[in-house]
């Protein structure tokens, strides 16, 4: 499981994130919903190690990812997580398959192993058609299920998603919504997922966390955050409220 506890993160006198508590169950997809600029992105790259917190303690299972008391903090390469952002950028003069093989090389995986691996994940992203092509050659969708096929071959112990759908038309989104979801449940890794988009967070996740100006202000499964919003601001950010 992932346990982030109280952690805080402030920019001069701005906590962005300001004593965040939340675990994710093994295979849990939980996601960090809310406005523009209330501290989710932040708490990705502070889970991710690309950012490091004040105060407050991050672990995966039993690897201590921070701990602000005891001044630890694993670099970010050290950490067995997959990370996928909006901009999803694939390496230029590469073709899918070698973009894909690069972090396996990386890992060391064995070459008989490889092809193997990004046959499957390919397949699973249902890209495998498009294995030769340069990135140039696909659309902004394909080349995201792409990106997300990259982090997935590697196997990591946790996938971190930063709005991975935002450069989508709202018809692309909704299919790649499916597939995250299929993906998702048939990969079952433990996944944190940030979007500001409520829609996509009610669909995909199995729990939501609702985030405002640095807090969790709910964080309960899809129906409850609808039926039961903890607060006027989450009635009103789900579209709930009446
Ligand atoms: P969005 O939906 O727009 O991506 P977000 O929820 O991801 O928003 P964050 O990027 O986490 O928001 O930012 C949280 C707050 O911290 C914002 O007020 C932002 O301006 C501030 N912030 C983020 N990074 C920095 C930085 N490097 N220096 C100063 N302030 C920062
Ligand atoms: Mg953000």
């Amino acid at each position: 499981d992932l346990v982030i506890e109280n952690l805080t993160k402030a920019f001069n006198l701005l906590k962005a994130i300001d004593d965040v508590s939340l675990t994710v169950a093994d295979g849990e997809f939980v996601t960090l919903l809310g406005p523009s600029g209330c501290g989710k992105s932040t708490t990705l790259g502070a889970i991710a190690g690309l950012d490091r917190a004040d105060i407050g303690r991050i672990r995966l299972g039993n690897q201590v990812f921070f701990d602000g008391a005891e001044s630890r903090f694993m670099p970010p390469e050290k950490r067995d997580i997959g990370l996928v952002f909006q901009s999803y950028a694939l390496w230029p003069h590469m073709t899918v398959r070698k973009n894909l093989e690069y972090p396996l090389k990386l890992r060391k995986v064995p070459a008989k192993e490889r092809d193997s691996r990004i046959d499957e994940v390919l397949d699973l992203v249902e890209m495998a058609p498009y294995a030769d092509r340069y990135p140039f050659a696909l659309s902004g969708g394909q080349q995201q299920r792409v990106a997300l096929a990259r982090t997935l071959v590697y196997r990591p112990r946790l996938l971190l998603l930063d709005e991975p759908l935002s450069n989508l038309d709202a018809k692309l989104r909704e299919r790649a919504r499916i597939w995250l979801r299929n993906i998702q449940s048939r990969v079952n890794v433990t996944t944190v997922y940030v979007t500001h988009d409520q829609i996509e967070a009610l669909a995909l996740s199995d729990r939501i966390a609702v985030m405002s100006k640095g807090k969790i202000v709910q964080l309960a499964p899809p129906r409850v955050v609808y039926d039961n919003p903890a607060t006027e601001f989450v009635a009103d950010f789900i579209g709930s409220a009446n």
